[in-house]
């Protein structure tokens, strides 16, 4: 189900009517843009409140003075008699009031939806338990997971419960039987390493983490393992 213009909503928390049937009637069963309203509104009365304290003493000369000079208008020199004009710093603030409601709700319903739908989509593709060898403390685990994201295919491995490498630790594609592909070091819990597009993974599904000397080209000692699927 879609759910409300935000327009719609930032109207209505505005206290217009709704603009139209469909909307009036979308809220009645959607708690969820019911609840988009009932913060708005809620930014929507803050910015009153701001604006009921608009009736204070006209600000000092020089504060006007900056106002002006950054608005354009006219500044008053401090010798020539006051000409100061209340009533049209009382509209600028009315209408930064206003800006700021306006920016305020405009910026929530901008946040929510960035929250609501996720930048990139991504695409589960295969994962695995990577499970500790006999070289690994019994604490070390981890999982691995291929995910297509922004156009290209990475692994993700994430780590946990493994010391601190003398090397370091290395992440590699296994065929089972004889070839590895190396295919990134792992310098923290989580990593995501792009997997070079000709290499297939039905016959590359066996995801190994090594611990490596500085410097070793070969495979070293598998610490945790795991089979795609
Ligand atoms: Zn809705």
């Amino acid at each position: 189900m879609a759910h409300a213009d935000p327009d719609a909503l930032t109207l209505l928390a505005l206290g217009e009517p709704a603009p139209d049937r469909s909307t009036e009637d979308h809220l009645r069963t959607c708690a969820y843009c019911r609840s988009e309203v009932e913060a708005l509104r809620e930014v929507v009365s803050l910015g009153r409140e701001a604006r009921a304290e608009l009736d204070l003493p006209a600000p000092p000369d020089a504060v006007w003075n900056r106002i002006a000079a950054e608005t354009g208008q006219e500044a008053i020199a401090p010798v020539v008699p006051l000409r100061r004009p209340p009533r049209r710093w009382r509209a600028f603030l009315a209408v930064a009031a206003v800006a700021a409601v306006v920016g305020a709700s405009g910026a929530i319903v901008v946040e929510r939806a960035m929250r609501t739908a996720p930048a990139v989509t991504e695409q589960l593709v295969a994962q695995t338990d990577l499970v500790r060898l006999g070289t690994a403390p019994d604490t070390a685990r981890g999982t691995a997971q291929v995910v297509r994201t922004d156009g290209r295919t990475v692994l993700r491995v994430s780590v946990d419960g493994m010391p601190a490498p003398e090397g370091l630790y290395q992440v590699w594609l296994y065929d089972g039987a004889a070839v590895m592909i190396p295919l990134g070091v792992l310098t923290g819990g989580q990593a995501d390493m792009p997997i070079p597009a000709g290499v297939d993974l039905r016959t590359f599904g066996v995801v190994d983490v090594s611990a490596q000397r500085l410097g070793q080209q070969e495979h070293g000692v598998s610490m945790l393992q795991g089979n795609l699927s």
